[in-house]
Protein backbone atom coordinates (compact mmCIF):
# COMPACT_ATOMS: atom_id res chain seq x y z
CA UNK A 1 0.00 0.00 0.00
CA UNK A 2 1.03 3.48 -0.64
CA UNK A 3 0.64 5.87 1.59
CA UNK A 4 -0.26 9.13 0.78
CA UNK A 5 -2.12 10.70 4.04
CA UNK A 6 -0.61 10.69 7.16
CA UNK A 7 -1.75 12.06 11.17
CA UNK A 8 0.99 12.58 13.81
CA UNK A 9 -0.47 12.43 17.02
CA UNK A 10 1.62 14.36 19.46
CA UNK A 11 3.38 17.87 18.35
CA UNK A 12 6.03 17.74 20.78
CA UNK A 13 9.79 17.49 19.65
CA UNK A 14 9.19 13.84 18.59
CA UNK A 15 5.72 14.58 16.65
CA UNK A 16 6.39 18.27 14.88
CA UNK A 17 10.06 16.69 13.50
CA UNK A 18 8.09 13.57 12.01
CA UNK A 19 5.42 15.83 10.37
CA UNK A 20 8.12 17.17 9.02
CA UNK A 21 9.65 14.89 7.28
CA UNK A 22 6.67 13.30 6.23
CA UNK A 23 5.74 16.78 4.29
CA UNK A 24 9.25 16.78 3.07
CA UNK A 25 8.63 13.41 1.39
CA UNK A 26 5.43 14.80 -0.46
CA UNK A 27 2.77 13.98 2.27
CA UNK A 28 -0.53 15.21 3.18
CA UNK A 29 0.06 15.55 6.88
CA UNK A 30 -2.41 16.12 9.77
CA UNK A 31 -0.40 17.25 13.04
CA UNK A 32 -2.92 16.94 16.23
CA UNK A 33 -2.40 18.03 19.83
CA UNK A 34 -4.47 18.33 22.87
CA UNK A 35 -4.46 22.50 22.68
CA UNK A 36 -4.17 24.48 19.90
CA UNK A 37 -1.38 26.21 21.90
CA UNK A 38 0.52 23.12 21.71
CA UNK A 39 -0.39 22.54 17.64
CA UNK A 40 0.80 26.30 17.22
CA UNK A 41 4.33 25.61 18.99
CA UNK A 42 4.73 22.52 16.96
CA UNK A 43 3.92 23.84 13.91
CA UNK A 44 6.13 26.81 14.75
CA UNK A 45 9.33 24.78 15.41
CA UNK A 46 8.89 23.24 12.15
CA UNK A 47 9.23 26.57 10.58
CA UNK A 48 12.12 27.75 12.58
CA UNK A 49 13.79 24.51 10.87
CA UNK A 50 12.75 25.53 7.39
CA UNK A 51 13.68 29.29 8.08
CA UNK A 52 17.37 28.28 8.99
CA UNK A 53 17.40 25.69 6.08
CA UNK A 54 16.85 28.99 3.89
CA UNK A 55 19.19 31.22 5.68
CA UNK A 56 22.04 28.49 4.89
CA UNK A 57 20.73 27.44 1.46
CA UNK A 58 19.40 23.92 1.82
CA UNK A 59 16.17 25.03 1.27
CA UNK A 60 14.54 27.32 -1.05
CA UNK A 61 11.54 29.63 0.34
CA UNK A 62 9.34 27.72 -2.18
CA UNK A 63 10.55 24.43 -0.74
CA UNK A 64 9.51 25.52 2.74
CA UNK A 65 6.38 26.80 1.95
CA UNK A 66 5.39 23.96 -0.25
CA UNK A 67 5.93 21.93 2.71
CA UNK A 68 3.91 23.86 6.03
CA UNK A 69 1.56 23.66 3.27
CA UNK A 70 0.98 20.30 3.18
CA UNK A 71 0.60 20.71 7.07
CA UNK A 72 -2.55 21.12 8.94
CA UNK A 73 -2.43 21.59 12.70
CA UNK A 74 -5.66 20.11 14.43
CA UNK A 75 -7.06 19.73 18.29
CA UNK A 76 -9.69 16.77 16.58
CA UNK A 77 -9.18 13.04 16.06
CA UNK A 78 -11.51 13.00 13.41
CA UNK A 79 -8.87 13.94 10.48
CA UNK A 80 -7.58 9.98 11.16
CA UNK A 81 -10.25 8.53 9.83
CA UNK A 82 -9.17 9.95 5.95
CA UNK A 83 -5.89 8.73 6.85
CA UNK A 84 -3.28 5.89 5.56
CA UNK A 85 -1.49 5.74 8.70
CA UNK A 86 -1.24 7.39 12.30
CA UNK A 87 2.05 7.88 13.75
CA UNK A 88 1.36 7.95 17.45
CA UNK A 89 4.39 10.60 19.44
CA UNK A 90 2.89 11.51 22.04
CA UNK A 91 4.31 11.04 26.53
CA UNK A 92 5.97 7.66 27.26
CA UNK A 93 3.06 6.27 29.32
CA UNK A 94 1.33 3.67 27.91
CA UNK A 95 -2.03 4.45 29.53
CA UNK A 96 -2.15 7.76 27.69
CA UNK A 97 -1.09 5.90 24.46
CA UNK A 98 -3.47 2.94 24.93
CA UNK A 99 -6.19 5.97 25.59
CA UNK A 100 -4.82 7.26 22.10
CA UNK A 101 -5.35 4.84 20.23
CA UNK A 102 -8.39 3.15 21.70
CA UNK A 103 -10.02 6.65 20.50
CA UNK A 104 -8.18 6.39 16.94
CA UNK A 105 -9.49 2.66 16.54
CA UNK A 106 -13.15 3.69 16.83
CA UNK A 107 -12.32 6.61 14.01
CA UNK A 108 -10.31 4.61 11.72
CA UNK A 109 -11.47 2.32 9.05
CA UNK A 110 -9.58 -1.33 9.32
CA UNK A 111 -7.40 -0.41 6.87
CA UNK A 112 -5.40 2.41 8.75
CA UNK A 113 -1.98 1.67 9.74
CA UNK A 114 -1.25 2.77 13.32
CA UNK A 115 2.49 3.44 14.41
CA UNK A 116 4.29 4.53 17.55
CA UNK A 117 7.08 6.23 18.38
CA UNK A 118 7.67 5.01 21.60
CA UNK A 119 11.03 4.81 22.38
CA UNK A 120 10.87 1.33 25.16
CA UNK A 121 7.09 0.00 25.43
CA UNK A 122 5.33 -2.98 24.32
CA UNK A 123 4.32 -2.68 20.93
CA UNK A 124 2.68 -6.16 20.76
CA UNK A 125 0.77 -5.37 24.03
CA UNK A 126 -0.45 -1.52 22.41
CA UNK A 127 -1.50 -3.82 19.55
CA UNK A 128 -3.59 -6.11 21.43
CA UNK A 129 -5.25 -2.97 23.29
CA UNK A 130 -6.63 -2.14 18.96
CA UNK A 131 -8.86 -4.21 16.93
CA UNK A 132 -5.95 -4.27 14.22
CA UNK A 133 -2.75 -5.57 15.73
CA UNK A 134 -1.76 -6.61 12.35
CA UNK A 135 -1.83 -3.10 11.46
CA UNK A 136 0.17 -2.05 14.44
CA UNK A 137 3.55 -1.33 14.12
CA UNK A 138 6.55 0.74 16.12
CA UNK A 139 8.57 3.51 14.21
CA UNK A 140 10.88 4.40 16.84
CA UNK A 141 12.48 7.99 14.83
CA UNK A 142 15.60 9.34 16.65
CA UNK A 143 15.78 13.01 17.79
CA UNK A 144 16.62 14.87 16.36
CA UNK A 145 14.28 13.48 13.57
CA UNK A 146 15.05 15.81 10.75
CA UNK A 147 18.80 15.34 11.06
CA UNK A 148 19.00 12.14 12.18
CA UNK A 149 19.16 8.74 9.76
CA UNK A 150 17.77 5.87 11.55
CA UNK A 151 14.34 4.51 12.29
CA UNK A 152 13.96 1.43 14.64
CA UNK A 153 10.72 -0.55 12.88
CA UNK A 154 9.51 -2.85 15.61
CA UNK A 155 6.93 -5.39 15.05
CA UNK A 156 4.63 -6.73 17.53
CA UNK A 157 3.81 -10.48 17.75
CA UNK A 158 1.23 -9.70 15.08
CA UNK A 159 2.23 -7.41 12.52
CA UNK A 160 1.51 -9.08 9.38
CA UNK A 161 4.37 -8.45 6.27
CA UNK A 162 2.09 -6.10 4.23
CA UNK A 163 2.00 -3.41 7.41
CA UNK A 164 5.68 -4.22 7.90
CA UNK A 165 6.88 -3.39 4.25
CA UNK A 166 4.24 -0.42 4.34
CA UNK A 167 6.26 1.26 7.04
CA UNK A 168 9.43 -0.12 5.66
CA UNK A 169 8.66 1.68 2.22
CA UNK A 170 7.18 4.85 4.03
CA UNK A 171 10.73 5.37 6.05
CA UNK A 172 12.89 5.14 3.37
CA UNK A 173 10.43 8.02 1.40
CA UNK A 174 11.35 9.85 4.63
CA UNK A 175 14.60 9.73 3.67
CA UNK A 176 15.39 7.15 6.39
CA UNK A 177 17.43 4.01 7.02
CA UNK A 178 15.37 1.35 8.66
CA UNK A 179 16.56 -1.03 10.80
CA UNK A 180 14.16 -4.09 12.38
CA UNK A 181 14.29 -4.92 15.57
CA UNK A 182 12.07 -7.49 17.74
CA UNK A 183 9.62 -6.14 20.34
CA UNK A 184 11.52 -5.92 23.37
CA UNK A 185 11.69 -3.53 26.59
CA UNK A 186 13.95 -0.28 24.66
CA UNK A 187 14.71 -2.24 21.59
CA UNK A 188 18.26 -1.88 20.58
CA UNK A 189 19.14 1.68 20.54
CA UNK A 190 17.21 2.30 24.16
CA UNK A 191 18.38 -0.83 25.51
CA UNK A 192 22.45 0.24 24.95
CA UNK A 193 21.52 4.25 25.46
CA UNK A 194 19.52 4.77 28.51
CA UNK A 195 21.62 2.32 31.09
CA UNK A 196 25.13 4.35 30.02
CA UNK A 197 22.69 7.68 29.93
CA UNK A 198 21.89 6.62 33.97
CA UNK A 199 25.92 5.68 34.98
CA UNK A 200 27.26 9.03 33.95
CA UNK A 201 24.05 10.37 36.24
CA UNK A 202 25.37 7.86 39.04
CA UNK A 203 28.97 9.50 38.29
CA UNK A 204 27.20 12.97 38.75
CA UNK A 205 25.57 12.03 41.92
CA UNK A 206 28.68 10.08 43.36
CA UNK A 207 30.82 13.71 42.70
CA UNK A 208 33.31 11.48 40.32
CA UNK A 209 33.48 14.20 37.84
CA UNK A 210 31.32 17.58 36.99
CA UNK A 211 28.77 17.04 34.28
CA UNK A 212 31.05 19.24 31.81
CA UNK A 213 33.75 16.38 32.45
CA UNK A 214 31.49 13.63 32.14
CA UNK A 215 30.28 14.52 29.23
CA UNK A 216 33.56 15.86 27.74
CA UNK A 217 35.25 12.04 28.67
CA UNK A 218 32.69 10.57 26.90
CA UNK A 219 32.67 13.15 23.85
CA UNK A 220 36.81 12.90 23.38
CA UNK A 221 37.45 9.94 25.02
CA UNK A 222 34.94 7.74 22.73
CA UNK A 223 34.36 9.94 20.07
CA UNK A 224 30.51 10.71 21.25
CA UNK A 225 29.74 13.91 19.07
CA UNK A 226 28.14 14.80 22.23
CA UNK A 227 28.37 13.77 26.29
CA UNK A 228 25.22 11.47 27.89
CA UNK A 229 24.37 14.42 30.22
CA UNK A 230 24.14 16.84 27.21
CA UNK A 231 22.30 14.17 25.19
CA UNK A 232 19.64 13.18 28.45
CA UNK A 233 18.68 17.03 28.46
CA UNK A 234 18.15 16.38 24.84
CA UNK A 235 15.99 13.71 24.84
CA UNK A 236 13.86 15.16 27.77
CA UNK A 237 14.58 14.05 31.31
CA UNK A 238 11.24 12.63 32.29
CA UNK A 239 11.71 10.74 28.86
CA UNK A 240 14.93 8.73 30.03
CA UNK A 241 13.24 8.08 33.28
CA UNK A 242 10.40 6.85 31.56
CA UNK A 243 12.43 4.17 29.80
CA UNK A 244 14.94 3.52 32.19
CA UNK A 245 11.47 2.66 34.57
CA UNK A 246 10.34 0.83 31.89
CA UNK A 247 13.49 -1.37 31.32
CA UNK A 248 14.00 -1.66 35.43
CA UNK A 249 9.81 -2.78 35.33
CA UNK A 250 9.83 -5.49 32.50
CA UNK A 251 13.48 -7.44 33.09
CA UNK A 252 12.70 -7.27 36.50
CA UNK A 253 16.96 -6.93 36.78
CA UNK A 254 18.21 -4.23 39.30
CA UNK A 255 21.23 -3.43 36.17
CA UNK A 256 18.19 -0.94 34.96
CA UNK A 257 17.61 0.97 37.82
CA UNK A 258 16.95 4.98 37.40
CA UNK A 259 19.38 6.75 39.33
CA UNK A 260 17.64 8.88 42.54
CA UNK A 261 19.14 12.32 40.71
CA UNK A 262 17.38 11.25 37.68
CA UNK A 263 14.25 10.71 39.28
CA UNK A 264 14.74 14.07 41.69
CA UNK A 265 15.47 16.00 38.87
CA UNK A 266 12.33 15.40 36.95
CA UNK A 267 10.34 15.58 40.12
CA UNK A 268 11.99 19.14 40.74
CA UNK A 269 10.18 19.67 37.13
CA UNK A 270 14.06 20.12 35.60
CA UNK A 271 13.48 18.20 32.58
CA UNK A 272 16.13 19.58 30.07
CA UNK A 273 16.44 21.56 26.94
CA UNK A 274 12.61 21.53 26.46
CA UNK A 275 11.84 23.20 30.28
CA UNK A 276 15.60 25.24 30.18
CA UNK A 277 16.81 23.45 32.83
CA UNK A 278 18.70 19.83 33.37
CA UNK A 279 22.21 19.14 33.78
CA UNK A 280 23.01 22.48 31.98
CA UNK A 281 21.38 25.65 31.93
CA UNK A 282 19.42 26.83 28.79
CA UNK A 283 18.23 30.31 27.77
P1 LIG B 1 7.16 15.85 24.16
O1 LIG B 1 6.85 15.99 25.60
O2 LIG B 1 8.05 16.85 23.50
O3 LIG B 1 5.80 15.80 23.31
C1 LIG B 1 4.70 15.01 23.61
C2 LIG B 1 3.46 15.71 23.08
O4 LIG B 1 2.34 14.82 23.16
C3 LIG B 1 3.09 16.97 23.90
O5 LIG B 1 2.99 18.08 23.04
C4 LIG B 1 1.73 16.58 24.51
O6 LIG B 1 0.85 17.67 24.66
C5 LIG B 1 1.21 15.60 23.47
N1 LIG B 1 0.13 14.75 23.97
C6 LIG B 1 0.01 14.18 25.19
N2 LIG B 1 -1.15 13.47 25.25
C7 LIG B 1 -1.76 13.63 24.05
C8 LIG B 1 -2.99 13.14 23.50
N3 LIG B 1 -3.80 12.38 24.21
N4 LIG B 1 -3.30 13.49 22.22
C9 LIG B 1 -2.47 14.29 21.50
N5 LIG B 1 -1.30 14.77 21.96
C10 LIG B 1 -0.95 14.44 23.23
O7 LIG B 1 7.74 14.36 24.00
P2 LIG B 1 8.68 13.79 22.82
O8 LIG B 1 10.10 13.89 23.23
O9 LIG B 1 8.22 14.34 21.52
O10 LIG B 1 8.33 12.23 22.92
C11 LIG B 1 7.16 11.70 22.33
C12 LIG B 1 7.33 10.20 22.14
O11 LIG B 1 8.48 9.96 21.32
C13 LIG B 1 7.55 9.42 23.43
O12 LIG B 1 6.93 8.17 23.31
C14 LIG B 1 9.05 9.26 23.47
O13 LIG B 1 9.46 8.15 24.23
C15 LIG B 1 9.35 9.06 22.00
N6 LIG B 1 10.73 9.38 21.60
C16 LIG B 1 11.38 10.43 22.16
C17 LIG B 1 12.68 10.72 21.76
C18 LIG B 1 13.42 11.89 22.34
O14 LIG B 1 14.63 12.00 22.16
N7 LIG B 1 12.73 12.81 23.01
C19 LIG B 1 13.31 9.93 20.80
C20 LIG B 1 12.61 8.86 20.21
C21 LIG B 1 11.32 8.60 20.64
Amino acid sequence: MAVSRVMVVGAGQMGSGIAQVAAQAGLAVWLRDISQDLVDKGLGGIRKFLDRGVERGKVSPEEREAILGRITGTVEPGPAAGCDIVVEAVVEDLKVKEAVFGELDRICPPGTIFASNTSSLPITQMAAATSRPDRFIGMHFMNPVPLMKLVEIIRGLATSDGTYETVRELAVRMGKEPVTVQDSPGFVSNRVLIPMINEAVYCLQEGLATAEDIDTVMRLGMNHPMGPLALADLIGLDTVLYIADVLYREFQDSKYRACPLLRKMVRAGYLGKKTGRGFYAYS
